[in-house]
């Protein structure tokens, strides 16, 4: 019997092993080779998210992109995501009828940081947010900055804050 790739909608062989952890329990679950690849590569950026968070992270803002378009080189994921960004795939957003909401519960210092990564108030709501990310893609986007690694590391920072933000918007 084959495996299948547990990445959502994909049929492909899942041949590879990825690690996950939940509840403090080692386990893995099988990806095909282009999903293992895109979990290895985001693994290191989500440094200290568990699983979930990242799982959800990168299929939220995978539907914004092209089919056509792939993960090749190492940086592609977040180049990608922020050239999206910049473009007009905002639009999306405009159907999206989490746009209004606030964070209901009390927030963690997790919950914290992110909002002050991104320089926001904490009842900023998710259009304010959305619109702050866009801002701030194109403040520090590297193509801006010769390619400068400290603008570059400073965006993958908020765009953490901001998938985190993002995330917990959705918990409702
Ligand atoms: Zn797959």
């Amino acid at each position: 019997m084959k495996n299948i790739c547990e990445w959502s909608n994909c049929k492909e062989d899942g041949k590879f092993k990825a690690p996950i952890e939940r509840d403090n329990i080692r386990n893995f679950k099988l990806l095909c080779k282009t999903h293992i690849k895109l979990f290895n590569k985001s693994w290191n950026y989500f440094n200290g998210m568990s699983q979930y968070e990242i799982e959800s992270f990168i299929k939220s803002d995978l539907t914004w992109h092209r089919p056509t378009q792939t993960f090749g080189s190492s940086d592609n994921f977040f180049s990608i995501l922020w050239n999206n960004a910049l473009s007009d795939k905002f639009k999306i957003f405009e159907n999206d009828n989490t746009r209004h909401i606030n964070i209901s519960r009390k927030l963690c210092e997790k919950d914290k940081d992110a909002f002050r990564i991104m320089d926001l108030r904490f009842n900023d709501d998710w259009s304010i947010i959305q619109k702050k990310f866009k801002t701030l893609v194109k403040k520090f986007h590297p193509d801006k900055h010769s390619g400068s690694k400290k603008h570059e590391n400073k965006l993958k920072k908020i765009t953490l804050a901001y998938s985190h933000l993002k995330m917990i918007m959705m918990e409702k």
